[in-house]
């Protein structure tokens, strides 16, 4: 490049400048009048709380049933029985010691979660899953040691507020399948007949039958059975090792 070039395109960037900083000083400031308002903000409106796929539908104040709440409810500080061998038994010490059988029934919580929806009130789960230690604790019977309690197939529960219409919610429950259930002919525990379908068995303990640390309560409950479950004692003891 020539010197002359250079000197050229010198003047160029000069001119340049100076009209640069010449517009600046010709900046005018905005001026409002007094007539002038501020953008009005659109008028509030009351909406509608969104529902949640997990509420209980019609009943957002009920809490709902989770898996979490059919935790085993052994607790160390029970006092130690002694078994028919002879032997102390110390009760287990619970969530605290333990989690759930990863063979939770889904179906329960379900059923849980519909009885509160159709009663609008809150269930209160008294058993639901039993480790070995805890199911022995209670009842150390042979019978009751194949209680599917151990491997989370089987809930105890009663409604508030319907402490006394357990045979009604029983009826709601058989709502959820939208056919009338069988009635179980066979011998069982309890004085009423229970009621079943291919899916669950249904037994109502009135206020005097099957009472144990679960069960310290004085209103009759609702146990549901799932059927089909497949499960050994030594299954349900090995789950734990
Ligand atoms: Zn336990």
């Amino acid at each position: 490049m020539s010197k002359k070039s250079i000197q050229c395109h010198f003047t160029i960037l000069a001119v340049a400048i100076s009209t640069l900083s010449g517009n600046e000083s010709e900046l005018v400031p905005i001026l409002r009048s007094s007539e002038e308002r501020a953008y009005p903000p659109p008028l509030l409106t009351e909406a509608e709380l969104p529902s949640y796929p997990w509420e209980i539908k019609g009943h957002p104040e009920l809490r709902p049933i989770q898996k979490e709440d059919l935790h085993c409810q052994g607790r160390r500080d029970h006092t130690p029985k002694i078994l028919s061998n002879g032997e102390s038994h110390q009760d287990c010490d619970g969530p605290l010691e333990h989690g759930l059988p990863v063979t939770v029934q889904p179906i329960l919580v379900t059923l849980l979660n519909w009885i509160q929806e159709k009663t609008g009130c809150e269930v209160v789960v008294t058993s639901g899953h039993r480790c070995p230690r805890h199911q022995t604790y209670l009842n150390a019977s042979s019978k009751a040691l194949s209680s599917k309690h151990q491997v989370g197939a089987e809930v105890n529960f009663y409604v508030k507020g319907w402490e006394d219409r357990a045979e009604e919610v029983i009826g709601l429950l058989f709502d959820y399948y939208n056919a009338d259930p069988k009635r179980w002919d066979r011998e069982t525990d309890v004085r009423t007949v229970p009621w079943y379908n291919d899916e669950v068995f249904v037994k109502l303990y009135q206020k005097d039958e099957g009472r144990d640390e679960d069960n310290s309560h004085g209103f009759a409950f609702i146990d549901i059975q799932v059927r089909g479950v497949q499960y050994t004692w030594k299954g349900s003891q090995e789950y734990y090792r």
